[in-house]
């Protein structure tokens, strides 16, 4: 069995880093912001931004959840946002994705100042990661690149092997492991015979969003399993097929009908050297890099 990469003991870290540095700033009249917008009632959206405004207040952050209404048009999401851009004790804005179908979110991702754009979205900072230089990176791949650092997983010369490719996990983190030294690999749903590219893998990125997907035989022993996912399955069948006989998770389906897990088939965890679970891996530094790009974000926009 694979050593277990803690992204709570991780996350901790981080967030007590922050902390201090919110103390620092304090001394200098600085509190870094946060401006989180939430549009609809999506279950799950509400329960991250709700923690993210938690995670602030926890750690000495000012935020503010912005809620519009739900019918808001592209047009008054635009002028919203440009408020934000204009108001200073605001130094990151999230907007919770996804937006309504109606809702132009390319153009509303577009309107978010670069300063301020602390999940890392804008083009202008998908472009300065692209060229190497300092920028504002997505909070998950990011998140990923302290989750190998502070394990002490060597990434330079090591063969990394990105599964998908979204603008917001997997492309980003390629680039990430890129900038590490790695030798990267970035593969999709038309990729051929993606066991055999996976197992040449030394790090193992899985970004795709299907339960499981990842399985044992795609996993060179030894590698470095970084597991993305999170999906929720609700079947009997599938959860056997995942997790029979483990009685924890077992309880767990009992009580609420369903279980979050990743996109790596746990029987894969035992070939691996080392690897994130699902929960309690790299969402849990997801959160905490937000936070470090917010006040990332309050410094850099003061010359700091
Ligand atoms: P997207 O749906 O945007 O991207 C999925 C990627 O997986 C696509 O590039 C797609 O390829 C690829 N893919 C789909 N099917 C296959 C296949 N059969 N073989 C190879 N590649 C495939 O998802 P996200 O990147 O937004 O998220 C990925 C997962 O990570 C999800 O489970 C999501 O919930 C989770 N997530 C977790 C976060 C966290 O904090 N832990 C944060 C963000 C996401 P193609 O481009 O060809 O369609």
């Amino acid at each position: 069995m694979g050593k277990v990469l803690d992204g709570a003991a991780i996350a901790a870290a981080i967030k007590e880093e922050v902390a201090e540095k919110v103390r620092g700033l304090a001394g200098q009249g600085i509190r870094p912001g946060l401006a989180a917008v939430l549009v609809g009632n999506l279950a799950a959206s509400e329960i991250y931004v709700r923690s993210k405004v938690q995670t602030c207040a926890d750690l000495g952050l000012y935020s503010e959840l912005i809620r519009p209404p739900a019918d808001i048009t592209t047009e008054a999401m635009l002028d919203l946002v440009r408020g934000l851009n204009d108001r200073d004790e605001i130094d990151g804005i999230l907007i919770q994705l996804p937006l309504p179908a109606r809702v132009d979110t390319k153009a509303l991702l577009d309107a978010v100042d670069p300063a301020k754009d602390v999940d890392g979205l804008h083009p202008v900072n998908a472009g300065r990661l692209m060229a190497g230089r300092p920028a504002l990176t997505p909070c998950t791949p990011a998140g990923i690149i302290e989750i190998l650092k502070r394990s002490g997983i060597p990434i330079a010369g090591q063969h990394a092997v990105v599964v998908g490719r979204s603008d917001i996990v997997g492309k980003p983190a390629a680039l990430l492991l890129l900038h590490q030294n790695a030798t990267v690999t970035i593969c999709h749903s038309k990729t051929r015979d993606l066991g055999a590219v996976t197992r040449q893998a030394g790090i193992l990125v899985a970004a795709i969003g299907r339960a499981g997907f990842i399985t044992a035989e795609m996993v060179k022993p030894g590698a470095t399993i970084i597991d993305v996912g999170m999906n929720r399955i609700t079947g009997r069948a599938e959860f056997e097929r995942f997790f029979a006989g483990d009685a924890k998770r077992e309880a767990a389906f009992a009580k609420r009908g369903s279980v979050v897990m990743g996109d790596v088939d746990p029987k894969a965890f035992e070939v691996a050297g080392a690897y994130t679970p699902v929960p309690g891996g790299v969402g849990l530094l997801t959160i905490a890099m937000l936070m470090a790009n917010t006040v990332r974000a309050a410094q850099m926009r003061r010359g700091l």
